[in-house]
């Protein structure tokens, strides 16, 4: 092998074409060939930056020998540049299994940032970003949604989420459900194009105004939910639980029972039944 080739990972921009770093222009400009997510999508990125490089479909569903073919082709010494539809490859996107076959390789990946939905929501979005975990999407049926949200219940970071638009009223009704309605929530939606919207508000309130505006439902969103702070928080179906056993038990039963059951703290609910007991 002569030089060693390159793969790179470049950041495409996620609505607004103004976001296109000129270093990913170059560097797509310039390489062997352009591995993209939908090329027929990305020729549109391809026609408005003058940018030839031939392309071939990649997308994580390509068979090992799609791998393997570009990985040749690198150590053949060609450059190859991944791309997704939008934003960051590998971020809820292909590229993972290329970018691994490469450094397995002994190839050189190098990153070409730029736009990420993710860390573009966090940045407006006015909750705590010194820590923060990305979850991607969450699954499409209710059953399997609820309980990732419920492992997530008592994280104390902030949690960012990707949702389909059609989905959005359901998840940010479990959300509600398993997380409390007053817990700090934020929809950042169609960021960098016409219609952005970044609206900040509690679960309880986000779930009324996007059941009340179709519009809100449209287009792509990124929900982002303020970490666990303790205490007054408690789901309903805890609650629920919590309540039952307290009618028959003892306050230190109820709540011990509730806390197996649920997998709620044991002194969240004895707080929440304390609480009760002295609005009684
Ligand atoms: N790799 C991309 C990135 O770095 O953000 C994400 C790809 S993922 C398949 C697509 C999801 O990202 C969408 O369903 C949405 O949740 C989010 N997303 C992408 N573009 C967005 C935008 N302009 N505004 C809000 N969310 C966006």
């Amino acid at each position: 092998m002569s030089e060693q080739a390159v793969l790179y990972v470049v950041a495409t921009p996620i609505g607004n074409l103004g976001d296109m770093v000129p270093r990913a222009v170059e560097v797509l400009q310039s390489v062997d060939l352009i591995a993209a997510e939908d090329t027929r999508h990305s020729k549109r990125l391809m026609q408005h930056f003058d940018i030839t490089t031939t392309m071939v479909a990649y997308h994580d569903h390509s068979g090992s020998a799609a791998v393997a073919g570009l990985i040749g082709k690198m150590l053949a010494g060609k450059s190859l540049a991944l791309i997704s539809d939008a934003g960051t490859p590998l971020v809820s996107d292909p590229g993972y299994r290329l970018v691994d076959a490469a450094l397995t390789a002994g190839l050189k990946v190098v990153p070409i940032p730029g736009a990420s939905a993710a860390v573009a929501a966090l940045s407006a979005a006015g909750l705590p970003s010194d820590r923060f975990i990305f979850e991607g999407f969450l699954a499409a049926k209710q059953q399997a949604r609820i309980k990732q949200l419920q492992s997530v219940r008592e994280e104390a970071r902030t949690l960012i989420f990707y949702e389909a638009p059609h989905r959005l009223l359901a998840c940010l009704e479990d959300m509600k459900s398993v997380l409390g309605a007053d817990r700090p929530v934020v929809l950042a939606r169609e960021l960098t194009k016409a219609f952005e919207t970044i609206r900040r508000a509690a679960l309880g309130e986000l779930v009324d105004w996007v059941a009340a505006d179709s519009n809100q439902q449209r287009g792509e969103c990124v929900l982002l939910v303020s970490g666990y702070s303790g205490g007054g928080e408690l789901d309903i179906e805890a609650r629920r639980v919590f309540e039952l056993l307290n009618d028959e038990l003892s306050l230190k039963q109820a709540a011990s029972l509730a806390a197996k059951i649920t997998g709620v703290k044991k002194n969240l609910l004895y707080q929440y039944g304390l609480e009760q007991k002295g609005r009684d």
